[in-house]
Protein backbone atom coordinates (compact mmCIF):
# COMPACT_ATOMS: atom_id res chain seq x y z
CA UNK A 1 0.00 0.00 0.00
CA UNK A 2 1.31 3.57 -0.73
CA UNK A 3 1.53 6.09 2.14
CA UNK A 4 -1.71 7.63 0.41
CA UNK A 5 -3.60 4.75 0.91
CA UNK A 6 -2.79 4.25 4.13
CA UNK A 7 -3.78 7.43 5.20
CA UNK A 8 -7.17 7.28 2.89
CA UNK A 9 -7.96 4.01 5.64
CA UNK A 10 -6.88 5.70 8.47
CA UNK A 11 -9.02 8.52 7.87
CA UNK A 12 -11.94 6.31 6.63
CA UNK A 13 -11.45 4.37 10.13
CA UNK A 14 -11.64 7.75 11.82
CA UNK A 15 -14.78 8.52 10.11
CA UNK A 16 -16.44 6.17 11.16
CA UNK A 17 -15.38 6.00 14.87
CA UNK A 18 -16.46 9.87 15.13
CA UNK A 19 -19.87 9.00 13.23
CA UNK A 20 -20.53 6.02 15.83
CA UNK A 21 -18.70 7.05 19.08
CA UNK A 22 -18.25 10.51 19.07
CA UNK A 23 -21.32 12.42 17.23
CA UNK A 24 -23.62 10.38 20.24
CA UNK A 25 -21.80 11.12 22.78
CA UNK A 26 -20.25 14.34 22.54
CA UNK A 27 -22.41 16.27 24.81
CA UNK A 28 -22.80 13.83 27.41
CA UNK A 29 -19.02 14.74 28.37
CA UNK A 30 -18.92 18.36 27.19
CA UNK A 31 -21.89 20.13 29.00
CA UNK A 32 -20.88 18.31 32.29
CA UNK A 33 -17.21 19.21 31.35
CA UNK A 34 -15.83 15.82 31.59
CA UNK A 35 -12.59 14.89 30.31
CA UNK A 36 -13.52 11.82 27.61
CA UNK A 37 -10.55 9.35 28.89
CA UNK A 38 -12.34 6.51 26.54
CA UNK A 39 -12.12 9.03 23.98
CA UNK A 40 -8.39 9.70 24.33
CA UNK A 41 -7.36 6.22 24.48
CA UNK A 42 -9.34 4.97 21.52
CA UNK A 43 -7.56 8.06 19.72
CA UNK A 44 -4.06 6.70 21.11
CA UNK A 45 -4.59 3.25 19.68
CA UNK A 46 -5.16 5.25 16.56
CA UNK A 47 -1.25 6.51 16.60
CA UNK A 48 -2.99 9.74 17.23
CA UNK A 49 -0.81 10.73 19.99
CA UNK A 50 2.19 10.34 17.73
CA UNK A 51 0.75 11.41 14.43
CA UNK A 52 3.49 14.17 13.58
CA UNK A 53 5.99 12.48 15.22
CA UNK A 54 8.82 11.32 13.42
CA UNK A 55 8.62 7.41 12.85
CA UNK A 56 12.73 6.98 14.16
CA UNK A 57 10.74 8.03 17.77
CA UNK A 58 7.86 5.65 17.51
CA UNK A 59 5.50 8.49 15.30
CA UNK A 60 2.80 7.77 12.53
CA UNK A 61 5.07 10.90 11.08
CA UNK A 62 1.69 12.10 8.96
CA UNK A 63 2.29 14.62 6.59
CA UNK A 64 0.74 18.33 6.88
CA UNK A 65 -2.69 17.53 4.80
CA UNK A 66 -3.49 13.64 6.35
CA UNK A 67 -3.43 15.23 9.89
CA UNK A 68 -5.26 18.73 8.53
CA UNK A 69 -7.86 16.26 7.63
CA UNK A 70 -7.84 13.93 10.92
CA UNK A 71 -8.19 16.94 12.75
CA UNK A 72 -11.16 18.21 10.86
CA UNK A 73 -13.10 14.76 11.07
CA UNK A 74 -12.03 15.14 14.99
CA UNK A 75 -13.54 18.25 15.28
CA UNK A 76 -16.85 17.52 12.98
CA UNK A 77 -17.64 15.40 15.87
CA UNK A 78 -16.21 17.55 18.93
CA UNK A 79 -13.83 20.03 18.43
CA UNK A 80 -12.23 19.60 22.16
CA UNK A 81 -10.66 16.41 20.75
CA UNK A 82 -8.74 18.04 18.90
CA UNK A 83 -7.41 20.17 21.63
CA UNK A 84 -6.67 17.10 23.42
CA UNK A 85 -4.13 16.73 20.84
CA UNK A 86 -2.90 19.75 19.30
CA UNK A 87 -0.51 20.86 22.04
CA UNK A 88 0.68 17.80 22.92
CA UNK A 89 2.29 17.97 18.55
CA UNK A 90 3.56 21.14 19.25
CA UNK A 91 5.11 20.44 22.43
CA UNK A 92 6.58 17.20 20.22
CA UNK A 93 6.98 19.51 17.21
CA UNK A 94 9.83 22.03 19.25
CA UNK A 95 11.40 19.19 20.34
CA UNK A 96 11.85 17.29 16.88
CA UNK A 97 12.90 20.51 15.29
CA UNK A 98 14.95 21.64 17.57
CA UNK A 99 15.87 19.72 20.31
CA UNK A 100 19.24 17.71 20.73
CA UNK A 101 18.81 13.86 19.85
CA UNK A 102 19.35 13.20 23.19
CA UNK A 103 16.40 15.09 23.99
CA UNK A 104 14.09 13.66 21.30
CA UNK A 105 15.43 10.30 22.58
CA UNK A 106 14.21 11.36 26.15
CA UNK A 107 10.58 12.12 24.78
CA UNK A 108 9.11 11.60 22.10
CA UNK A 109 8.70 7.66 22.26
CA UNK A 110 6.51 7.85 25.08
CA UNK A 111 5.16 10.49 23.48
CA UNK A 112 4.26 9.46 20.82
CA UNK A 113 2.03 6.56 22.56
CA UNK A 114 0.13 8.89 24.31
CA UNK A 115 2.00 7.57 27.54
CA UNK A 116 3.36 11.00 28.44
CA UNK A 117 1.43 13.76 27.36
CA UNK A 118 2.92 16.94 26.00
CA UNK A 119 1.50 21.08 26.78
CA UNK A 120 2.24 24.35 24.83
CA UNK A 121 2.44 27.03 27.49
CA UNK A 122 3.69 30.96 25.83
CA UNK A 123 0.46 32.82 27.19
CA UNK A 124 0.73 35.06 30.33
CA UNK A 125 -1.53 36.96 32.51
CA UNK A 126 -0.43 40.03 30.59
CA UNK A 127 0.99 38.86 27.80
CA UNK A 128 -1.04 36.95 24.84
CA UNK A 129 -0.78 38.71 20.87
CA UNK A 130 1.57 40.16 22.27
CA UNK A 131 3.94 37.10 23.46
CA UNK A 132 7.40 39.11 23.21
CA UNK A 133 6.16 40.72 26.45
CA UNK A 134 6.49 37.81 28.67
CA UNK A 135 7.65 37.27 32.19
CA UNK A 136 8.50 34.23 33.51
CA UNK A 137 11.95 34.22 34.12
CA UNK A 138 14.87 31.70 33.90
CA UNK A 139 18.38 32.26 35.71
CA UNK A 140 20.68 29.64 35.50
CA UNK A 141 22.36 29.10 38.52
CA UNK A 142 26.10 26.42 38.13
CA UNK A 143 24.43 23.45 36.07
CA UNK A 144 20.54 24.67 36.42
CA UNK A 145 18.10 26.64 35.89
CA UNK A 146 15.38 28.32 38.11
CA UNK A 147 11.96 29.19 36.77
CA UNK A 148 9.64 32.04 37.97
CA UNK A 149 6.51 32.83 36.37
CA UNK A 150 2.98 32.44 35.74
CA UNK A 151 1.66 30.97 32.96
CA UNK A 152 -2.38 31.51 31.43
CA UNK A 153 -4.42 29.49 29.32
CA UNK A 154 -2.16 25.87 29.53
CA UNK A 155 -4.37 23.44 27.54
CA UNK A 156 -3.65 19.84 28.92
CA UNK A 157 -1.71 21.44 31.27
CA UNK A 158 -3.34 19.20 34.08
CA UNK A 159 -2.32 15.69 32.71
CA UNK A 160 0.62 16.84 31.07
CA UNK A 161 3.60 15.16 31.89
CA UNK A 162 6.19 17.44 29.80
CA UNK A 163 5.94 21.33 29.50
CA UNK A 164 7.16 23.25 26.38
CA UNK A 165 7.58 26.53 28.75
CA UNK A 166 8.88 30.05 27.18
CA UNK A 167 10.50 31.96 29.76
CA UNK A 168 12.99 35.28 29.45
CA UNK A 169 16.60 34.64 30.24
CA UNK A 170 17.94 37.62 31.84
CA UNK A 171 20.88 39.61 29.91
CA UNK A 172 24.35 38.85 31.94
CA UNK A 173 23.57 42.89 33.71
CA UNK A 174 20.91 41.21 34.85
CA UNK A 175 18.10 43.00 32.99
CA UNK A 176 15.16 41.59 31.40
CA UNK A 177 15.33 42.22 27.96
CA UNK A 178 17.45 38.93 27.65
CA UNK A 179 16.04 36.35 25.33
CA UNK A 180 13.26 34.14 25.11
CA UNK A 181 13.85 30.82 25.85
CA UNK A 182 12.18 27.03 25.08
CA UNK A 183 12.22 24.54 28.29
CA UNK A 184 11.08 21.38 28.64
CA UNK A 185 9.68 21.00 32.30
CA UNK A 186 8.83 17.54 33.36
CA UNK A 187 5.87 17.47 36.12
CA UNK A 188 3.84 14.75 37.62
CA UNK A 189 0.42 14.40 35.80
CA UNK A 190 -2.40 16.04 37.98
CA UNK A 191 -3.50 18.90 39.85
CA UNK A 192 -2.54 21.21 42.68
CA UNK A 193 0.71 22.04 43.73
CA UNK A 194 3.30 19.75 42.58
CA UNK A 195 6.39 18.78 44.43
CA UNK A 196 9.26 21.54 42.92
CA UNK A 197 6.99 24.82 42.82
CA UNK A 198 4.94 24.11 40.45
CA UNK A 199 1.00 25.07 40.89
CA UNK A 200 -1.60 24.09 38.17
CA UNK A 201 -4.78 26.06 39.02
CA UNK A 202 -8.12 24.24 38.81
CA UNK A 203 -9.67 24.15 35.20
CA UNK A 204 -10.71 27.10 34.07
CA UNK A 205 -15.01 27.15 33.35
CA UNK A 206 -14.82 27.71 29.60
CA UNK A 207 -17.60 29.13 27.78
CA UNK A 208 -17.11 26.21 24.88
CA UNK A 209 -13.69 23.71 24.18
CA UNK A 210 -14.94 22.02 27.33
CA UNK A 211 -13.65 18.53 28.01
CA UNK A 212 -10.28 19.16 27.59
CA UNK A 213 -8.59 20.81 30.35
CA UNK A 214 -7.32 24.75 30.66
CA UNK A 215 -5.40 26.05 33.59
CA UNK A 216 -3.25 28.40 35.10
CA UNK A 217 0.64 27.46 36.11
CA UNK A 218 2.62 29.42 38.34
CA UNK A 219 6.27 28.54 39.04
CA UNK A 220 8.18 29.27 42.18
CA UNK A 221 11.57 29.01 42.23
CA UNK A 222 11.63 25.35 39.93
CA UNK A 223 14.82 23.68 39.06
CA UNK A 224 15.66 22.21 35.45
CA UNK A 225 18.55 20.33 34.58
CA UNK A 226 20.77 21.73 31.69
CA UNK A 227 19.11 19.00 29.56
CA UNK A 228 16.14 20.50 29.61
CA UNK A 229 17.26 23.76 28.32
CA UNK A 230 15.58 22.83 23.97
CA UNK A 231 18.70 22.71 21.87
CA UNK A 232 21.34 23.08 24.60
CA UNK A 233 22.72 26.81 24.70
CA UNK A 234 22.16 27.41 21.07
CA UNK A 235 18.35 27.86 22.12
CA UNK A 236 19.34 30.75 25.02
CA UNK A 237 17.46 33.56 23.06
CA UNK A 238 15.87 31.07 19.77
CA UNK A 239 12.80 30.29 22.21
CA UNK A 240 10.14 32.58 20.73
CA UNK A 241 11.27 32.55 16.81
CA UNK A 242 11.31 28.69 17.26
CA UNK A 243 7.16 28.60 19.27
CA UNK A 244 6.11 30.82 16.09
CA UNK A 245 7.95 28.51 13.82
CA UNK A 246 6.04 25.54 15.38
CA UNK A 247 2.62 27.74 15.96
CA UNK A 248 2.65 28.43 12.65
CA UNK A 249 1.58 24.35 11.50
CA UNK A 250 -0.70 24.77 14.76
CA UNK A 251 -2.41 27.41 12.58
CA UNK A 252 -3.36 25.34 10.15
CA UNK A 253 -4.79 22.82 12.66
CA UNK A 254 -7.22 25.51 13.73
CA UNK A 255 -7.99 26.09 10.44
CA UNK A 256 -8.67 22.23 10.20
CA UNK A 257 -10.73 22.77 13.67
CA UNK A 258 -12.65 25.16 12.10
CA UNK A 259 -13.97 23.11 8.67
CA UNK A 260 -14.39 20.48 11.10
CA UNK A 261 -17.16 22.58 13.08
CA UNK A 262 -18.16 24.33 9.83
CA UNK A 263 -18.63 21.06 8.41
CA UNK A 264 -20.85 19.80 11.03
CA UNK A 265 -23.25 22.96 11.80
CA UNK A 266 -23.68 22.81 7.82
CA UNK A 267 -24.53 18.60 7.73
CA UNK A 268 -26.92 20.04 10.62
CA UNK A 269 -28.60 22.73 9.17
CA UNK A 270 -29.32 20.62 5.93
CA UNK A 271 -30.59 17.60 7.55
CA UNK A 272 -33.28 19.94 9.39
CA UNK A 273 -33.63 21.76 6.74
CA UNK A 274 -35.09 19.40 5.04
CA UNK A 275 -37.06 17.34 7.51
CA UNK A 276 -38.59 20.57 9.11
CA UNK A 277 -42.24 21.82 7.93
CA UNK A 278 -43.24 25.29 7.71
CA UNK A 279 -46.48 27.09 6.00
CA UNK A 280 -46.70 23.43 4.31
CA UNK A 281 -43.94 22.43 3.18
CA UNK A 282 -39.89 21.63 4.18
CA UNK A 283 -38.31 24.59 5.50
CA UNK A 284 -35.38 24.07 2.68
CA UNK A 285 -38.02 24.72 0.23
CA UNK A 286 -38.18 28.37 1.46
CA UNK A 287 -35.67 30.54 -0.87
CA UNK A 288 -34.14 32.14 2.02
CA UNK A 289 -33.23 28.73 4.08
CA UNK A 290 -31.98 27.29 0.43
CA UNK A 291 -29.71 30.46 0.04
CA UNK A 292 -28.34 30.00 3.20
CA UNK A 293 -27.33 26.58 2.65
CA UNK A 294 -25.76 27.88 -0.49
CA UNK A 295 -23.57 30.57 0.89
CA UNK A 296 -22.78 27.96 3.87
CA UNK A 297 -21.79 25.43 1.59
CA UNK A 298 -19.65 27.78 -0.68
CA UNK A 299 -17.67 29.11 2.36
CA UNK A 300 -17.20 25.84 3.95
CA UNK A 301 -15.61 24.64 0.43
CA UNK A 302 -13.81 28.03 0.65
CA UNK A 303 -12.36 27.50 3.70
CA UNK A 304 -11.47 23.59 3.03
CA UNK A 305 -9.83 24.52 -0.04
CA UNK A 306 -7.49 26.99 1.97
CA UNK A 307 -6.76 25.05 4.38
CA UNK A 308 -5.35 22.18 2.61
CA UNK A 309 -3.42 24.59 0.26
CA UNK A 310 -1.64 25.52 3.27
CA UNK A 311 -1.12 22.18 4.42
CA UNK A 312 0.45 21.24 0.96
CA UNK A 313 2.80 24.15 0.77
CA UNK A 314 3.89 23.03 4.33
CA UNK A 315 4.22 19.49 3.17
CA UNK A 316 6.20 20.91 0.11
CA UNK A 317 8.53 22.97 2.29
CA UNK A 318 7.64 26.26 1.41
CA UNK A 319 7.22 29.50 2.93
CA UNK A 320 3.44 29.03 4.89
CA UNK A 321 2.86 31.99 7.11
CA UNK A 322 0.81 33.93 4.51
CA UNK A 323 -1.36 30.36 3.65
CA UNK A 324 -1.40 29.39 6.92
CA UNK A 325 -2.40 32.86 8.54
CA UNK A 326 -4.97 33.19 5.56
CA UNK A 327 -6.72 29.55 6.35
CA UNK A 328 -6.85 30.75 9.70
CA UNK A 329 -8.38 33.59 9.49
CA UNK A 330 -10.92 32.33 7.14
CA UNK A 331 -12.08 28.97 8.47
CA UNK A 332 -12.04 29.98 12.05
CA UNK A 333 -14.55 33.12 10.77
CA UNK A 334 -16.30 30.71 8.85
CA UNK A 335 -17.00 28.49 11.42
CA UNK A 336 -18.32 30.98 13.94
CA UNK A 337 -20.97 32.20 10.85
CA UNK A 338 -22.02 28.76 10.08
CA UNK A 339 -22.72 27.82 13.58
CA UNK A 340 -24.96 30.88 13.89
CA UNK A 341 -26.74 30.35 10.63
CA UNK A 342 -27.15 26.60 11.67
CA UNK A 343 -28.59 27.58 15.27
CA UNK A 344 -30.78 30.62 12.77
CA UNK A 345 -32.13 27.86 11.08
CA UNK A 346 -33.17 25.44 13.92
CA UNK A 347 -35.31 27.93 15.10
CA UNK A 348 -35.74 27.42 18.41
CA UNK A 349 -34.31 23.78 18.80
CA UNK A 350 -30.92 25.67 17.96
CA UNK A 351 -30.77 26.84 21.57
CA UNK A 352 -31.41 23.99 23.12
CA UNK A 353 -28.98 21.19 24.11
CA UNK A 354 -30.75 18.71 22.70
CA UNK A 355 -29.28 19.67 19.51
CA UNK A 356 -25.68 19.97 18.85
CA UNK A 357 -25.31 23.10 17.04
CA UNK A 358 -25.71 25.38 19.91
CA UNK A 359 -21.91 23.71 20.99
CA UNK A 360 -20.87 24.28 17.64
CA UNK A 361 -22.19 28.07 18.81
CA UNK A 362 -19.88 27.88 21.82
CA UNK A 363 -16.76 26.20 20.56
CA UNK A 364 -16.50 28.19 17.06
CA UNK A 365 -15.11 31.37 18.74
CA UNK A 366 -11.83 29.58 20.20
CA UNK A 367 -10.48 29.32 16.75
CA UNK A 368 -11.03 32.81 16.03
CA UNK A 369 -8.77 33.30 19.56
CA UNK A 370 -6.73 30.60 19.76
CA UNK A 371 -2.70 30.76 18.28
CA UNK A 372 -3.41 33.97 17.15
CA UNK A 373 -6.83 36.26 16.90
CA UNK A 374 -8.51 37.34 13.69
CA UNK A 375 -6.99 41.11 14.07
CA UNK A 376 -3.27 39.24 14.49
CA UNK A 377 -3.71 37.00 11.42
CA UNK A 378 -4.59 40.06 9.52
CA UNK A 379 -1.24 41.46 10.70
CA UNK A 380 0.68 38.61 9.77
CA UNK A 381 -1.33 38.45 6.16
CA UNK A 382 -0.40 42.28 5.69
CA UNK A 383 3.01 42.12 7.12
CA UNK A 384 3.82 38.78 4.36
CA UNK A 385 1.99 40.72 1.31
CA UNK A 386 3.27 44.56 1.75
CA UNK A 387 7.19 42.16 2.20
CA UNK A 388 6.18 40.63 -1.42
CA UNK A 389 6.09 44.27 -2.87
C1 LIG B 1 -9.50 28.13 25.71
C2 LIG B 1 -8.13 28.67 25.44
C3 LIG B 1 -7.05 27.79 25.36
C4 LIG B 1 -5.76 28.29 25.18
N1 LIG B 1 -4.69 27.42 25.18
C5 LIG B 1 -3.43 27.92 25.15
C6 LIG B 1 -2.29 27.06 25.29
O1 LIG B 1 -2.43 25.83 25.37
N2 LIG B 1 -1.06 27.62 25.36
C7 LIG B 1 -0.86 28.97 25.27
O2 LIG B 1 0.29 29.41 25.33
N3 LIG B 1 -1.91 29.82 25.09
C8 LIG B 1 -3.18 29.33 25.03
N4 LIG B 1 -4.26 30.19 24.90
C9 LIG B 1 -4.02 31.62 24.84
C10 LIG B 1 -4.32 32.25 23.48
O3 LIG B 1 -3.29 31.93 22.57
C11 LIG B 1 -4.48 33.76 23.71
O4 LIG B 1 -5.69 33.95 24.43
C12 LIG B 1 -4.50 34.54 22.42
O5 LIG B 1 -3.23 34.54 21.82
C13 LIG B 1 -4.93 36.00 22.66
O6 LIG B 1 -4.20 36.57 23.69
P1 LIG B 1 -4.95 37.35 24.89
O7 LIG B 1 -6.04 36.48 25.38
O8 LIG B 1 -3.92 37.81 25.84
O9 LIG B 1 -5.65 38.58 24.19
P2 LIG B 1 -4.92 40.03 23.90
O10 LIG B 1 -3.59 39.81 23.28
O11 LIG B 1 -4.99 40.84 25.14
O12 LIG B 1 -5.92 40.61 22.82
C14 LIG B 1 -7.15 41.26 23.16
C15 LIG B 1 -7.74 41.84 21.88
O13 LIG B 1 -6.84 42.82 21.32
C16 LIG B 1 -6.54 42.50 19.98
N5 LIG B 1 -5.17 42.90 19.68
C17 LIG B 1 -4.04 42.65 20.41
N6 LIG B 1 -2.96 43.15 19.80
C18 LIG B 1 -3.40 43.74 18.64
C19 LIG B 1 -2.76 44.43 17.58
N7 LIG B 1 -1.44 44.62 17.54
N8 LIG B 1 -3.52 44.88 16.55
C20 LIG B 1 -4.88 44.69 16.55
N9 LIG B 1 -5.54 44.03 17.54
C21 LIG B 1 -4.81 43.55 18.56
C22 LIG B 1 -6.73 40.98 19.90
O14 LIG B 1 -6.95 40.56 18.55
C23 LIG B 1 -7.94 40.79 20.78
O15 LIG B 1 -9.10 41.09 20.05
C24 LIG B 1 -5.56 29.70 25.03
C25 LIG B 1 -6.65 30.56 25.07
C26 LIG B 1 -7.92 30.07 25.27
C27 LIG B 1 -9.09 31.03 25.34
Amino acid sequence: MTDIDVAKEMIAALKSWVDNEVVPHASEFELPDEYPTQMALQMASFGLFGATIPAAYGGLELDNITYARIVEELSRGWMSLAGIINSHLICAKLITRFGSEEQRQRWLPTMATGELRGCFSLSEPDSGSDAGALRCRAERDGNEWIINGTKMWVTNGERAGVVALLARVPDSDGTDSGGITCFIVEKTPGPGNQSGGITVSPKIDKLGYRGVETVEMSYVDHHLGEDQLLGGDEGIGNGLRWALAALELGRINVAARGVGVAQAAYDAALAYAKERQAFGRPISQHQAIAFKLAEMATKLEAARLLTYEAARKADAGERVDLAAGMAKLFASETASELALDAMRIHGGNGYSTEYPVERYYRDAPLMIIGEGTSEIQKLIISRALLAED
